[in-house]
């Protein structure tokens, strides 16, 4: 049986080693469907699982890498057959099931989306985890009754891929975009993708007050902790707010007033385990909302074996945009 290339993680008794290794289909774990990984990305997540910062791994030995696009060699589900190209978000792959930094994968026929005649399987890897996020953050937004008139939306982290993403989406909406960066010295990128407005996120990281000025009919936060504590409390009446990362920290220093002086809304978004309609849902908006030009203008594309170079970088928060892998 011919071999496959795969990063494999290790568990050590000093933590975790990452090694190229050479695999068989018969070391893939179980699922009805065989594909060939044309592709695949690096999200924030990804980069805590590479480099072992944060306990992403719950499963020994791991491929990791939440994404992966590529064709169906095998399947054994009637609802798709070998050619057929897909794209697969999450479901824990990476996690504790074998992700997408190997040249195969087998998954379940259930957590695979058709990839949309819009994309090929480079695009949807520059789209990837953190721009699908994205896309179920505007959608939250939009079911908040966030309307584009209503007021600037904040963007943070603006720079990163959900970021990014996000920047594109909401101005092809017709939304005006302010995007709060620590990277000032990407104005022109940010306006490029669509910001009306850059702001510097130090802005936002100091100590909330209870309410602050009304500034935002919404936000896109992927950064968490005080900033988000800030945002609640400059949201307009009857704003939202959908919040999805981390970046800055996992604490929450906020107050009851935003939600019961502005009965504005914080929703969470998760992307791992949502649903496959919503998945079908967020995929089709993409396609339709996404311009083609900026997200392939926001990524950059790497031979796989750079992941182990980029991993730190984008836990550092130093990475631009999106990275696509080619596997091959
Ligand atoms: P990126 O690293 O691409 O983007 C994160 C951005 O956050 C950075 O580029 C930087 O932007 C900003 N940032 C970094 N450190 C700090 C800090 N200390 N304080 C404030 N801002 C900071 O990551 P992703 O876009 O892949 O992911 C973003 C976040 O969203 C992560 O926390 C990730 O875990 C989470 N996420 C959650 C998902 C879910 O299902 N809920 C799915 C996908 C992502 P800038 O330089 O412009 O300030």
């Amino acid at each position: 049986m011919a071999g496959f290339k795969a990063l494999l993680a290790t568990k050590t008794d000093k933590g975790q080693s990452v090694n190229w290794t050479e695999l068989t289909e018969d070391d893939l774990m179980d699922g009805d469907i065989t594909i060939k990984v044309t592709h695949s990305t690096l999200n924030y997540k990804d980069g805590l699982a590479v480099t072992g910062t944060a306990p992403i791994i719950r499963r020994w030995p791991m491929i990791p890498g939440v994404d992966l696009a590529g064709f169906i060699e095998m399947s054994d589900s009637p609802d798709y057959k070998p050619g057929d190209e897909v794209v697969v978000n999450g479901w824990q792959l990476g996690e504790s099931h074998y992700g997408g930094y190997a040249e195969k994968a087998r998954v379940n026929s259930g957590w695979v989306v058709p990839l949309p005649k819009q994309f090929n399987c480079s695009d949807a890897m520059a789209i990837g985890t953190a721009g699908y996020t994205a896309m179920l953050c505007v959608m939250a937004l939009e079911e908040h009754n966030v309307k584009p008139g209503n007021g600037p939306v904040l963007v943070t982290g603006a720079s990163g891929g959900v970021g990014s993403v996000a920047i594109a989406l909401l101005s092809k909406l017709g939304y005006e975009v302010t995007a709060s960066t620590g990277r000032t010295e990407e104005e022109e990128y940010l306006k490029y993708l669509g910001a009306s407005d850059v702001i510097d996120r130090s802005e936002l990281s100091g100590k909330p007050s209870m309410l602050g000025k009304e500034c935002w009919a919404g936000a896109i936060d992927s950064v968490g902790s005080s900033t988000l504590a800030n945002i609640l409390s400059q949201t307009k009446k009857y704003g939202c707010v959908a919040a999805c990362g981390l970046a800055q920290g996992a604490d929450l220093p906020t107050s009851v007033m935003p939600f019961i002086l502005r009965d504005i809304t914080l929703q969470g978004v998760e992307s791992v385990m949502a649903p496959k309609e919503r998945r079908i849902a967020a995929w089709d908006r993409l396609a339709k909302n996404l311009d083609i030009g900026k997200l392939r203008a926001m990524a950059v594309a790497h031979p796989l074996e750079d992941v182990l170079e980029l991993a730190p970088l984008i836990v550092a928060g130093k990475v631009r945009g999106r990275v696509v892998f080619n596997i091959g």
